[in-house]
């Protein structure tokens, strides 16, 4: 391959000719200062190329170097607790050879050529082995086994395998292929951005993701494997919600991308992050994390570059077999930097001057969520739930990027601002929101929680629909010109509100509801209905219902620790045992 020279320079894109044998999505170093970046548009030997770095000072003539290989991400021990930019540079690294400021065409490797890992195999020698078969395992953090598998295209006998420290470029396997080909497996593995990971089979997505927030696990469910969406306008709770979903999500495997957020925004996540803690172990939740930080500063193809970086590593944890999941905000972020990148080519633009391939793009994208199984010859099944922000300008959900993600997303968290100003958390609202997972996991919930837990839920989002169908006549006329079934609705209503979607991140026992804590909770507000309807219709008094302490007792049972649940069931005995109060 013959290295090409620059003809033109437009921002992050530049345009060489002279490269020859030269293929799409080839990475290119450009300039005398060998600045990376992508081919993304070939005709002839003429490259278009996205760069991954500041192009200031590159001039017509300037050399372009081949490099002969898609843009790849290295994956193995070291990727836990790191924070890299969009093409996996890790940050700490650069920032210990060249200072705050990332230098152009600083060069470090993503994972650590010098550290040693102590590598424990479970795989023996004589063993046949096909991609995906674990070799053996890395104690990468105290919280995670990192699996070394073979890689997805090798098949064949283990010749040699050694525990012992070794680099991860070190050889710890030998493999003999069936040319008789001998395989250097070492526990790293690369692997190009743009190509989705292998994997036997999709599963159906039936099994929920439990995230300990109600207004989640029971209205708008989210599957292992599934794909959701969810808007964050300023205000409006969207960091602590992400935090409460990376905390508390049944998933092994935290993967975050920061995509081109205002800087100070991703600083705020560079710091906020390394500072959780892990609420089952108590450990940091970076054991368990993934960082891609982007921030507005660096040059947006980078940005493009970052969600394809971040699934690619995610998808690599969920062939070990774990849970991953992955969020990335925001997704509006990158989709402009593929407007501007599409708009440096000249291409015909489509809605708002995104380009046409957007939609392609985005559902691309999401369709590497999933519940798989995994490869290699164990039967292994792995999950990766991606959960994209959107950030629409002026909050705008008829902009081209959310709509292209509300039509291959599953599910939508609809947080609003305006729930947060009345200080009702997390701000999702219970009338636009909405799950297509919640008949797929609906199996799932009956043998695990309860036959009944679907039908409440189901009831008690048409309380609250019916309850802002009464709003308007409630405004106009008062809530007293009401029939008292409506009042008893109306007061229902509020306690399915108040008492149970509403839910305080920041407080000890209530940031977390397992889901037979929130069953029971539901159970128990519509056994109350029932109990208070019949009352009513026996001849009770609306005014008298309303005075009974068991509103008082169902607003408190969200304060009830995990050990103590049967005071939950105490509370329904005592509901079913009412029997007041007669007319006053
Ligand atoms: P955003 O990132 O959307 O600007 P934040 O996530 O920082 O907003 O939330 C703003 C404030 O709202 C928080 O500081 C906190 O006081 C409150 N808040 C958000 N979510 C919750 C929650 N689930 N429980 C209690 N308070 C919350």
């Amino acid at each position: 391959m013959k290295e090409g020279r620059i003809v033109k320079i437009a921002g992050p894109l530049v345009v060489a000719e002279g490269l020859s044998g030269a293929k799409m999505y080839e990475v290119v170093y450009v300039g005398h200062e060998r600045l990376m970046g992508e081919i993304i548009e070939l005709k002839g030997d003429t490259a278009s190329i996205q760069v991954y770095e500041e192009t200031g000072g590159l001039g017509p003539g300037d050399p372009v170097y081949p490099s002969g290989a898609p843009l790849s991400v290295e994956l193995g021990p070291g990727l836990l607790e790191s924070i890299f930019d969009g093409i996996e540079r890790p940050l700490d690294a650069i920032r210990e050879k060249v200072g705050d400021f990332i230098e152009r065409g600083v060069h470090v490797p993503a994972l650590d050529r010098e550290k040693k890992w102590h590598f424990i195999p479970v795989a023996k020698k004589g063993d046949e082995v096909t991609g995906g078969d674990p070799l053996g395992y890395v104690q990468e953090t105290p919280l995670v086994k990192h699996i070394i598998m073979v890689p997805p295209d090798v098949e064949g006998v283990l010749e040699d395998i050694q525990e012992g420290e070794f680099t991860v470029t070190d050889t710890i396997a030998k493999i003999k292929k069936k040319d008789g080909e001998i395989h250097n497996a070492m526990m790293m593995q690369v692997w190009p951005v743009r190509k989705p990971r292998p994997y036997k089979e999709k599963l159906p997505p039936t099994i929920p993701m439990v995230t300990g927030q109600r207004v989640i696990d029971t209205f708008f469910p989210v599957a292992k494997g599934g794909t959701a969406c969810v808007p964050g306008p300023f205000g409006s709770g969207k960091t602590v919600i992400q935090h409460q979903l990376a905390k508390w999500s049944d998933a092994d495997i935290v993967v975050y991308i920061g995509c081109g957020e205002r800087g100070n925004e991703m600083t705020d996540v560079l710091i906020e992050f390394p500072e959780l803690k892990d609420p089952r172990s108590g450990k940091p939740l970076m054991n368990r994390t993934v960082l891609i930080a982007n921030t507005s500063n660096m040059p947006v193809a980078a940005r493009e570059a970052s969600v394809y970086t971040g699934i690619t590593i995610a998808e690599y944890f969920r062939d070990m077999g774990y849970t991953v999941a992955l969020m990335a905000d925001s997704t509006s972020r990158w989709a402009e930097a593929m407007r501007e990148i599409s708009g440096r080519l000249e291409e015909m633009p489509g809605e708002e001057g995104y380009p046409a391939y957007l939609a392609a793009r985005v559902a691309q994208f999401y369709e590497r969520a999933g519940r798989v199984r995994c490869l290699g010859s164990e039967d292994k099944e792995g999950a990766l739930t991606v959960i994209g922000a959107v950030s629409p300008p002026g909050g705008d959900l008829q902009d081209p990027v959310v709509q292209a993600t509300l039509r291959v997303v599953k599910v939508f968290w609809s947080l609003e601002a305006k729930l947060a100003y009345r200080r009702h958390f997390p701000a999702i609202n219970w009338l636009t929101s909405y799950s297509l997972y919640r008949d797929t996991v609906k199996e799932y919930f009956d043998e695990n929680v309860s036959k009944d837990f679907f039908e409440l839920s189901t009831e008690a989002m048409k309380i609250l629909e019916k309850e802002a169908e009464l709003e308007e006549i409630v405004r106009l006329v008062g809530a007293e010109s009401l029939s008292p079934q409506d009042q008893l609705l109306l007061e229902i209503a509020r306690s399915i509100r108040e008492d149970f979607l509403h839910q305080n991140a920041f407080h000890e026992v209530d940031t977390y509801a397992s889901l037979k804590k929130q069953y029971l909770m539901l159970r128990n507000i519509m056994e109350w209905y029932k109990k208070a309807s019949s009352l009513l219709s026996r001849g009770s008094d609306i005014k008298e219902i309303k005075q009974l302490d068991i509103w008082e007792k169902l607003a408190r049972m969200k304060y009830y620790p995990e050990s103590e649940l049967n005071e939950l069931e105490k509370l329904l005995k005592e509901i079913k045992d009412v029997t007041q109060p007669a007319k006053s």
